[in-house]
C-alpha cells in the first residue's frame, strides 16, 4: 500500500503556561497517576470505579472478548441516580447546594440542595411509574435549561429507563426523528423557556413531532413560562402528576452495562448518530474526570459549565460528573448576551464561581465583543478554566486566560466526543505546562495516538489521524439499533483501534494538537492541510475574531484554500485592504502554501446548535454548489447571507 503523506505540521507555538503553585500543591490528580495507569491500566480503572457506590461489586474490570463490544465492571450492580443524589444525602450532605440555578429573567433564581434533588427525583420517578414507564423504556426529554430537566434525567436513570435528551433548539422534525429512532413512548417537555429576553415556546414543536409519532403515549409538560399551550389528550402537566407523589422511592440496582442514555451527536459532519452509553463505565469515566481535570473540591468550589444539557457536555459535566462528586454547580437558563453582554461574567461574580467550562465559539464571540466587557466584573474567584468542542485557537486561549482568568488560571483544553463519554486528552491543571492550542496528552488511564494511513504511529513533528488504542470505561457501546454502523464508523478504519474522525499532530515534545475533521482536510498541490492551523493563523491577526477555511476545487492546485472570517468589533469593517492583509498574514505565519485564494468577511459562520462551525456547508458555497443539508444549523438564514456576499470579495 502506498503511503500518503500525513497531515502537514504548519504552526509552531512557543508560549508555555505553568500551573499555579498553589493549585499544583493541592491538585487532585498528580503526575504519579500517569505511571500508575501505565503500570496496570485495568487496576487503575478498578480503583477509579471505587468513586462510585456499588450494590454488588464487579468481578471483572473489562470483558473485551467480543471487540468492539465492551463490557466494563462485569457483574457489578448500581443505580446512577442513587450515586448522584441519595448517597450524598445519606452521608449527611443533604443541605449542600447541588445547583445555583439562574433563570434568564432578572432575579429568577432557585437554590437546589442535594436533599431537594432527592425529593424531586423521587417524586418524578413515582410519577413516571404511574405513567407506565418501566425499566428499559426510552424517554425523550426536550427541555430548556431548568432544574426539572436534571430531575427528569435522574428520574429516568433511577428507573433504568434510558433517556434521550434532544436539544430544545431543535425543530419538530429533528425531535420526531430522534423519538422514532429510539422508540420513546414518553416525552418530557415544558411550555417554553426564556431565551434572549422573551418566552420562547417548546410545546408546539412537541405537538408537531408527536403527531408524527403515534407510539408516544404521554407528554409530560413542565410549566415554566406560563404561556398558552395547545392541549391534547396525551398531555399531562408535570405539577399535576409529580407534585402530589410520595417523596420516597426505593431505587432498583441495575447491571453495570444497563443502558443509561442515548445521545445523538452534534451532526457537524452529517447525519447524527444515536450514541449509547451504559451505567457503570460511563459514570466511572465522568466521575473520575470531573474530579481530576476540573480539580473539584466539593466543599469550596463552585463550578459552572455553560453547555446546554441537550449536548453530551451537559450530560457529563453539568449533570452526571458534578453530581456523582457531590459538587456545587451553577446552571444558567439563557444566552450570554441577555440582558447585556456581560451576563456570564456577572454570574461568575455573583456566585463566586471557581471553575468555568465553555466552548471556543463562545470565547471567540466574547473576543469579538471586546475586552472591556469582562473587565467590568470581579472574576477573582476563578481558579480554573476549561474549553471543549473544537480546537481552541492559541489567540482565543490566551485571550481567555488573560481576560477571564486574570493571567493565572490554567486552561484545560479537553478533547473528547459524544462517543467517548468523558474527557480523553487534556492537560492536568496541577501538573501540565499548558501550550495554547494543544490538548497535550491522553489523561491517565487513556491510550491514544496519532497514526498515518497504514495505522503506524507518526513521529514527533508529524500529523495524521487520532485514534484511541485501548478500550476505556465511558466508551460508547454501540450506535442505537445499528451495531454494523458502530463497527464501520469507528472500528474498521484501523485494525483494533478506535478511529475518532479527527486529524491531529504530535509536536516536537510528542504533545497532541487537534487539527480538525479528517473530512475537512484540503489537498493543495499535493500537500494535505488541515483546517485548524490556517484558522488559528487568521485568528492571530488583531482584526479577526473567528475564521473557517475550506478547500475548493482549483484548476491549478487541485484544491485551494478559501477562508471566511468574522472581524472583531474594534476593527470596524476592516478597512479597504483587509483581505490582502489577511492573506499576507497567513503566508507570513505559516507559509505561502496555506495562503487563502480568497477570503470573505462575513457577519456570522454556519454553526451547529452546539456552536461548532459546519465547514461542509461553506465548501458548498466555495464551490458554487447548492448548499446541502442544513437541518442541524443554528440559523438557516446565514447561508443565504454568505452566498449573497460571496461574489464581491473573492480575490483571484
Ligand atoms: P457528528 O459526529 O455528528 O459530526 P460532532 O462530531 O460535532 O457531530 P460531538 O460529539 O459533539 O459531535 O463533537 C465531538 C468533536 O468535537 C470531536 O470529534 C472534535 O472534532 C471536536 N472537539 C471536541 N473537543 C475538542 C478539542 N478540545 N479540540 C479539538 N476538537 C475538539
Ligand atoms: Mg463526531
Amino acid at each position: 500500500m502506498s503511503q500518503e503523506p500525513g497531515l502537514s505540521n504548519l504552526m509552531h507555538e512557543e508560549r508555555r503556561f505553568d500551573p499555579p503553585p498553589e493549585l499544583a500543591a493541592e491538585a487532585n490528580l498528580t503526575v504519579e497517576a500517569y505511571e500508575e495507569a501505565a503500570a496496570d491500566r485495568l487496576a487503575f480503572w478498578a480503583k477509579q470505579a471505587e468513586r462510585l457506590s456499588w450494590a454488588e461489586p464487579f468481578t471483572d474490570v473489562l470483558d473485551w472478548s467480543d471487540p468492539p463490544f465492551a463490557k466494563w465492571y462485569v457483574g457489578g450492580r448500581l443505580n446512577a441516580a442513587y450515586n448522584c443524589v441519595d448517597r450524598h444525602v445519606e452521608a449527611g450532605r443533604g443541605d449542600k447546594v447541588a445547583y445555583h440555578w439562574v433563570g434568564e429573567p432578572a432575579d429568577d433564581t432557585r437554590t437546589i440542595t442535594y436533599a431537594d434533588l432527592q425529593r424531586e427525583v423521587n417524586k418524578a420517578s413515582n410519577a413516571l411509574v404511574e405513567l407506565g414507564v418501566q425499566t428499559g423504556d426510552r424517554v425523550a426529554i426536550y427541555m430548556p435549561m431548568i432544574p426539572e430537566t436534571v430531575i427528569a434525567m435522574l428520574a429516568c436513570a433511577r428507573l433504568g429507563a434510558p433517556h434521550t435528551v434532544v436539544f430544545g433548539g431543535f425543530s419538530a422534525d429533528a425531535l420526531a426523528t430522534r423519538i422514532k429512532d429510539c422508540a420513546a413512548r414518553i416525552v418530557i417537555t415544558s411550555d417554553g423557556g426564556y431565551r434572549r429576553g422573551s418566552a420562547s415556546a417548546l410545546k408546539p414543536a412537541v405537538d408537531d413531532a408527536v403527531a408524527r409519532c403515534p407510539d408516544v403515549r404521554n407528554v409530560l409538560v413542565v410549566r415554566r413560562t406560563g404561556q398558552d399551550v395547545a392541549w391534547g389528550e396525551k398531555d399531562v402537566w408535570w405539577h399535576e402528576v409529580v407534585d402530589g407523589q410520595s417523596e420516597d422511592h426505593t431505587p432498583e440496582m441495575f447491571d453495570s452495562e444497563h443502558p443509561l442514555y442515548v445521545m445523538y451527536t452534534s451532526g457537524t459532519t452529517g447525519n447524527p448518530k444515536g450514541v449509547l452509553h451504559t451505567t457503570g463505565g460511563y459514570l466511572t469515566g465522568v466521575t473520575y474526570t470531573f474530579w481530576g481535570i476540573f480539580d473539584n473540591k466539593p466543599d469550596t468550589d463552585v463550578y459552572w459549565c455553560s453547555a446546554d444539557i441537550g449536548w453530551v457536555t451537559g450530560h457529563s459535566y453539568v449533570v452526571y460528573g458534578p453530581l456523582a462528586n457531590g459538587a456545587t454547580s451553577v446552571m444558567y437558563e439563557g444566552t450570554p448576551d441577555t440582558p447585556h453582554k456581560g451576563r456570564w461574567w456577572e454570574i461568575i461574580q455573583d456566585y463566586d464561581v471557581t471553575a468555568f467550562y465553555t466552548a471556543p465559539t463562545a470565547i471567540r464571540t466574547c473576543m469579538k465583543w471586546g475586552n472591556q466587557i469582562p473587565a467590568e466584573f470581579d472574576l477573582s474567584s476563578l481558579r480554573l478554566l476549561g474549553s471543549v468542542g473544537e480546537s481552541i485557537n492559541p489567540e482565543a486561549y490566551v485571550w481567555y486566560r488573560e481576560n477571564i482568568g486574570a493571567g493565572t488560571c490554567p486552561v484545560v483544553d479537553t478533547w473528547w466526543q459524544t462517543e467517548t463519554g468523558a474527557i480523553m486528552i487534556s492537560p492536568l491543571p496541577g501538573v501540565t505546562s499548558g501550550k495554547p492550542g494543544s490538548a497535550m496528552t491522553p489523561i491517565p488511564g487513556i491510550s491514544a495516538d496519532v497514526v498515518d494511513d497504514t495505522g503506524t504511529p507518526v513521529g514527533k513533528g508529524e500529523g495524521g489521524y487520532l485514534v484511541v488504542t485501548e478500550p476505556w470505561p465511558a466508551m460508547l457501546r454501540t450506535i442505537w439499533g445499528d451495531d454494523q454502523r458502530y463497527k464501520d464508523t469507528y472500528w474498521s478504519r484501523f485494525e483494533g483501534k478506535y478511529f475518532a474522525g479527527d486529524g491531529a499532530k504530535k509536536d516536537d515534545d510528542g504533545d497532541i494538537w487537534l487539527l480538525g475533521r479528517v473530512d475537512d482536510v484540503m489537498n493543495i498541490s499535493g500537500h494535505r492541510l488541515s483546517t485548524t492551523e490556517i484558522e488559528s493563523a487568521l485568528v492571530s491577526h488583531p482584526k479577526v475574531a473567528e475564521a473557517a477555511v475550506v478547500g475548493a476545487t482549483d484548476d491549478t492546485t487541485g484544491q485551494a484554500v478559501v477562508a471566511f472570517v468574522i472581524l472583531r468589533e474594534s476593527a470596524g469593517d476592516g478597512g479597504p485592504d483587509v483581505v490582502q492583509e489577511l492573506r499576507d498574514h497567513v503566508a507570513g505565519e505559516i507559509g505561502k502554501i496555506a495562503r487563502p485564494r480568497s477570503i470573505m468577511v462575513v457577519p456570522e459562520l454556519p454553526k451547529t446548535r452546539s456552536g461548532k462551525i459546519m465547514r461542509r456547508l461553506l465548501r458548498d458555497v466555495a464551490e458554487n454548489r447548492d448548499v446541502g443539508d442544513v437541518t442541524t444549523l443554528a440559523d438557516s438564514t446565514i447561508m443565504d447571507q454568505i452566498k449573497d456576499g460571496m461574489s464581491t470579495t473573492s480575490e483571484d
